[in-house]
């Protein structure tokens, strides 16, 4: 399926980096980027730097996403933050279902769905996180798991969200570990991914949405990735703490598209 999508290049940072050590960060990429084009840059710090990364990325062109979200606007809800007040902070994108939200904090598929469709309705931009275990993949379950967590996370959008929403694949195996999936499993995946939203919701949605990759990209692997016809963009962790490892893999996979 061919389609323009813009890339989109976003940099998971965890738990890392207060507000002023993001704030540097930002003014940093940008200066080494330059006018950034073609190409969607987001970084997501914690819901504490929000506000002050935000400041200064707007300057540069770089969007912030948070980390999570909660679905609810307002309430007797201790410790969680809502859709809007992530908005308030500048930020314009959201993660959800992360695999360490879903393996250490309780993420259900149905948190997930909820998250998507309170983060759309306050008109900002989910990426949506899926993928399998590794005895998920050994033992043949890959598309069972990604169809069950695609089709609970779009369960509550409609086709025309789907300009504004990010799918992200991440097979948990290769999260933080080294072991990059192959272009070729990577790409099979994100087609899988593709094809599950032509039925959900049409060809028109699925020729729009964006899909990434993320586990263990590099700036010596990212142009393979990239370049793959259904990979539109990278969800990065570890390559992103560093300037110059988030900045290659941002050219990296700007080259692609030229
Ligand atoms: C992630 O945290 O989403 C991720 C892909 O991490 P890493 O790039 O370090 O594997």
């Amino acid at each position: 399926m061919s389609a323009v999508r813009t890339p989109v290049l976003a940099g998971n940072w965890k738990l890392f980096k207060t507000g002023s050590e993001g704030a540097e960060f930002v003014a940093a990429l940008g200066r080494r980027l330059g006018r950034i084009q073609g190409v969607d840059v987001v970084v997501a710090p914690s819901f504490t730097a929000l506000y002050q990364v935000a400041q200064v990325a707007v300057e540069h062109g770089i969007g912030v996403a948070s980390q999570d979200v909660y679905w609810e606007e307002q309430g007797a809800f201790t410790g969680e933050v809502a859709p809007r007040m992530i908005k308030d902070t500048g930020a314009g994108w959201v993660i959800i279902g992360h695999s360490e939200r879903r393996q250490f904090f309780g993420e259900t598929n149905d948190g997930v769905a909820r998250k998507v469709r309170a983060v759309l309705h306050a008109k900002l931009r989910p990426i949506l996180c899926v993928g399998e275990l590794e005895e998920q993949r050994v033992a043949g379950e890959t598309e069972q798991v990604l169809k069950t967590q695609v089709e609970a996370g779009l369960s509550m959008v409609e086709a025309t969200n789907m300009s504004s929403l990010a799918l992200a694949y991440e097979p948990v195996w290769a999260i933080g570990t080294g072991r990059t999936a192959t272009p070729q499993q990577a790409q099979e995946a994100c087609a899988f991914i593709r094809e599950l939203v032509v039925e959900k919701l049409g060809t028109n949605a699925a020729a729009t949405v964006r899909i990434l990759y993320g586990g263990s990209v590099k700036p010596d692997n990212a142009a393979e990735l990239m370049s793959q016809d259904d990979i539109d963009g990278g969800l990065v962790g570890g390559a992103s703490l560093e300037v110059e490892s988030f900045a290659g893999i941002i050219e990296q996979s700007r080259a692609t598209r030229t």
